[in-house]
């Protein structure tokens, strides 16, 4: 994953793409899901994706909405949604970034709408 975790310091969102069958991977994995090929490279996603469902947890504190987006691409993302204050399921959202302390950053989610 460090490679992954890198990208992210210049906003980078890395996608797995299989040179064997040409399916599209995440979370970044040693072999192909769907045909075991070990011939895999990383690609830049364009960041747009829809809600494919989301629960809101109540912590102490703000509460937060955790998501599963379905990107563009086609693999899933378990992200958080920023800043969208009614989510609902197949709402577009724009890929965003939340600083680490150390420099690199968290993928979340922003609306689309009114873009
Ligand atoms: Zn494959």
């Amino acid at each position: 994953m460090s490679e992954w975790w890198e990208a992210t310091r210049d906003h980078r969102l890395l996608l797995q793409h299989c040179d064997g069958c040409g399916s599209v991977q995440h979370y970044p994995r040693a072999l192909c899901i769907t045909c075991g090929s070990s011939d895999l490279s990383f690609r830049e996603a364009v960041g747009t994706g829809v809600v494919d469902s989301f629960t809101v947890v109540h912590r102490a504190g703000e509460p937060y909405v955790l998501a599963r987006v379905r990107l563009t691409e086609g693999p899933i993302l378990l992200t958080h949604l920023d800043d969208i204050a009614e989510p609902r399921c197949d709402m577009p959202v724009l890929l965003a970034w939340r600083p680490l302390p150390d420099g690199r950053h968290l993928p979340v989610f922003r609306s689309a709408d009114g873009l």
